[in-house]
């Protein structure tokens, strides 16, 4: 099985385009409304684009009007790492896929989200890939 872990940016160049590198490797941020999965409502489940490892689903996701996808949780917790993030002037939590450490998005908390966690994971659409469910 492959460590993803291990990957060397010269090897993520040839697995990814120079978009997802720049969004996954870099921790880059695409930019807000583009982003293929903003306004999705396909049901499926959401995996890392980088290594493919399951983490979000479309029940959870939720329209915040933020601009990028959003979720009020993770498939599962041991699926993403939480960690701070203080690039850009800013204190944020930054969220990256536990397999693979790619860059995924932040997550917010407290912003008034009719939603059962209040939580806000903000993910571009570049890091993710949707598997829709079958009918
Ligand atoms: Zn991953």
């Amino acid at each position: 099985m492959t460590d993803f872990k291990l990957i060397s940016d010269t090897e993520w160049q040839k697995r990814l385009t120079p978009e997802e590198f720049h969004v996954l490797r870099r921790a880059g941020t695409e930019p807000p409304h583009v982003g293929e999965y903003t306004d999705t409502t396909t049901e499926g489940v959401y995996s890392c684009r980088a290594c493919g490892a399951e983490l979000f689903r479309s029940t959870e996701k939720f329209g915040s009007d933020c601009g990028w996808p959003s979720f009020f949780s993770p498939l599962a917790g041991d699926r993403i790492i939480e960690r701070r993030d203080v690039s850009h002037g800013m204190v944020r939590i930054e969220v990256v896929c536990a397999n693979c450490e790619s860059h995924l998005g932040h997550v917010f908390e407290g912003e008034g989200y009719d939603t059962p966690t209040d939580l806000r994971y903000c993910i571009n659409s570049l890091s993710l890939k949707l598997e829709p469910k079958e009918q």
